[in-house]
């Protein structure tokens, strides 16, 4: 069971191929950290990224270098790329020419407002989509003067400000908007202020949020709080970690609130007195199993047959096991007893079994190879 969302109507947006808001799916998106100059780094970990299932990528623009390795970064990217822009209109005039589907600006951070409409221009004459990325850390000083303090206040007035210079001086609507802070609490109260003025999508996240244990929970909590509310188009879980754990986060979120499932669900169980296996070692063999696996399946690994599979009968397969042999249970049932070295062997051939009888629940028919891979 789920919670029952109503996603808020918003306008639907295009990044190249990908539509944001309307009837859309809530986007994941994440950002390389490698050095954006560096063509084969970039794009290996754009591939990462693409292969966990991020449908957008966003890179820096630093440098001059940087926008001329745009050329080839989007010619051979599987999935749209979006600039971030900090200051430098002629950066994001090449990445723009490069063929960047979006740009991420501040429009605060434009000490001069005529870089800002050239740039703007160029979106509008190519259908570049413009993220306004309204961030506490940089609010332009009129605001900051009349809130005192960088609040989900001042923040929202910030981003209708630009929303509306965009829109009427420029009758330009492709554009999406974040209002970020490292605070989750001001960050919900910031979307939720915004969407009720105005039908832009809204990009969610929560800025530096920190490592991948809290980085992950602030960014849940803010996220899921907006989501539950019907608020958000496309998520970005920021993390000082591997960008593709930020992937791999995001679809954590989205499937435990039933808006979006591409991974299985892993369930386990904490272990007591009646554990007679190394749960911990065992679930962190299934987890790597299955990691890529692109698929709609309930996988339990239980501490004990006596429990286990009916505590985690809402499984479609589970796994447990104790005293030199392993268990395959079904839906509460135990199917299969083996030696405890057969297990995984075993637990493999069985999911693979359950997913041709369930076509329907596989993404991607090639993550299927995987399962034998990661056995050896
Ligand atoms: S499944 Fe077994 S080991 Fe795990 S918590 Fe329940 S009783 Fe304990």
């Amino acid at each position: 069971m789920y919670p029952e969302i109503l996603r808020r109507p918003t306008r639907e947006v295009k990044v190249g191929s990908i539509g944001i808001g309307g009837s859309n799916p809530v986007r994941v998106q994440s950002m390389t950290n490698t050095p954006t100059w560096d063509i084969d780094k970039t794009l290996f970990q754009i591939r990462a990224l693409v292969d966990a299932g991020c449908e957008i990528v966003r890179v820096a623009v630093p440098d001059e270098k940087s926008a001329e390795a745009l050329k080839t970064i989007v010619k051979e990217s599987p999935v749209p790329i979006i600039a971030d822009l900090h200051f430098a209109t002629s950066l994001g005039k090449k990445a723009i020419e490069a063929g960047c589907a979006g740009i991420r600006i501040n429009p605060g951070t434009f000490k001069n407002r005529k870089n800002l409409d050239e740039l703007v221009e160029l979106c509008k004459e190519k259908g570049v989509c413009i993220r306004i990325g309204i961030n506490a850390g940089s609010l332009e000083t009129e605001v900051l003067e009349k809130y005192k303090v960088p609040d989900y206040r001042a923040m929202v007035e910030s981003a209708l400000r630009w929303v509306s210079y965009i829109e009427t001086k420029f009758k330009y609507y492709n554009i999406k908007v974040s209002l970020k802070s490292s605070n989750w609490w001001e960050t919900v109260r910031a979307y939720e202020e915004f969407s009720r003025y105005s039908d832009v999508p809204l990009h969610l996240g929560v800025t530096e949020a920190g490592g991948l244990i809290p980085g992950t929970i602030k960014n849940t909590m803010a996220i899921s709080c907006l989501l539950m509310e019907g608020i958000g188009d496309t998520i970005r879980v920021s993390l000082t970690a591997d960008p593709v754990e930020e992937v791999y986060v995001a679809y954590e979120i989205l499937k435990n609130l039933g808006l979006r499932t591409l991974y299985p669900d892993i369930v386990s169980c904490p272990t007591c007195g009646r554990c007679e296996i190394d749960l911990m070692e065992l679930y962190k063999k299934v987890e790597s199993i299955v990691r890529n696996l692109k698929a709609d399946v309930k996988i339990a690994v239980m501490g004990c047959v006596v429990n286990g599979p009916g505590e985690a009968k809402h499984a479609d397969i589970g796994i447990t096991g104790g005293k030199g042999v392993g268990f395959i249970f079904k839906k509460g049932k135990v199917v299969k007893k083996v030696k405890e070295e057969d297990l995984l062997k075993c637990f493999v051939e069985e999911l693979k079994e359950f997913l041709k009888q369930h076509p329907e629940r596989v993404f991607d028919q090639r993550s299927l190879s995987l399962l034998d891979e990661k056995l050896v």
